[in-house]
């Protein structure tokens, strides 16, 4: 069970979010829970202002610190054991999936969203454990990676997917990016489905995805093959011993094709 504590200026945008699929489903099953925060609730003027001008000039405004320390104390003085308290920003420690799998085994996560130009510093400095970014691009307020930590860090939940191996089997769960995947019908518009996938031969089937996974990696990530454990963890996985950074995958046989295929690809059926 992981509670997650959200502070925003925005609730709204997250009710259909959570009201639908595996996220109401794991919410009903008690997997997970989220509990939406208003920040607007903790401002007292007339206007209920959340918001000023930059100290210094410049363009915008600033998230003030007062209503978000107030909804912050507001969820930590319960009896719930005190939340990691993350606030996204762009300038945050960018989200990977090693981070996701830390995030999950935390029992409770506060996520501070920002608006307009940011939060004022003094409300990040006093309480905030983590800043995490969604990536490297700017959006309009934090309501968006909010919603993606969410998703991200309820999937690893034990129980929020009907296959546990799901998870792990994904982009990322080994380090490797997930090759092609297909479902009916076998012919396509003339493109057939790789003859392998058919064979109901389970350590074939094992090898020849593994070999796309890499080759799909290796084309669009290259990068992430640099990871000197992701080899032998990739053996491992396939239930090999670890190879000294060489993937015994076999490519099913065919015309030209067979041996090892290590960080080679299987040539694709035509
Ligand atoms: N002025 C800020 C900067 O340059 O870093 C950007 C502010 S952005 C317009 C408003 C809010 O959206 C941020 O406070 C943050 O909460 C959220 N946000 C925008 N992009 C984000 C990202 N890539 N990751 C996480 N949060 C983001």
């Amino acid at each position: 069970m992981i509670s997650f504590e959200v502070l925003t200026l925005f609730p709204d945008i997250f009710r259909s979010f959570l009201a639908e699929s595996l996220l109401a489903k794991a919410a009903k099953k008690g997997l997970i829970s989220v509990n939406l925060v208003n920040v607007r609730d903790f401002t007292f003027d007339r206007h209920r202002t959340a918001d000023d001008r930059p100290y210094g000039g410049g363009p915008g405004m600033v998230l003030k610190a007062e209503p978000v320390a107030l909804a912050l104390e507001s969820i930590l003085s319960g009896e719930a054991p005190r939340p990691l308290i993350a606030h996204l920003t762009p300038s945050g420690r960018t989200l990977d999936q090693a981070l996701v799998r830390s995030l999950a085994q935390e029992p409770r996560i506060a996520l501070i969203c920002g608006r307009y130009e940011g939060l004022d510093q003094r409300v990040i400095d006093r309480f905030v454990d983590l800043e995490l970014s969604v990536g490297d691009y700017v959006l309009n307020g934090g309501e968006v990676p909010a919603m993606a930590v969410i998703e991200a860090v309820a999937r690893l939940i034990p129980g929020f997917l009907g296959h546990p191996e799901s998870s792990r089997d994904e982009s990322h769960g080994y380090g490797l990016l997930e090759g092609p995947l297909y479902t009916r019908p076998r012919v396509w518009r003339g493109e057939a489905v790789p003859d392998i996938l058919l064979s109901g031969n389970h350590a074939q089937i094992a090898a020849f995805r593994l070999a796309e996974s890499v080759a799909k990696t290796r084309r669009v990530r290259p990068g992430l093959l640099e990871n000197p454990g992701l080899v032998d963890d990739v053996a491992r996985a396939l239930g090999e011993a670890p190879q000294g950074g060489k993937i015994k995958a076999q490519c099913p046989p065919g015309p030209g094709q067979g041996g090892e295929a290590r960080v080679t690809p299987c040539p694709r059926k035509k």
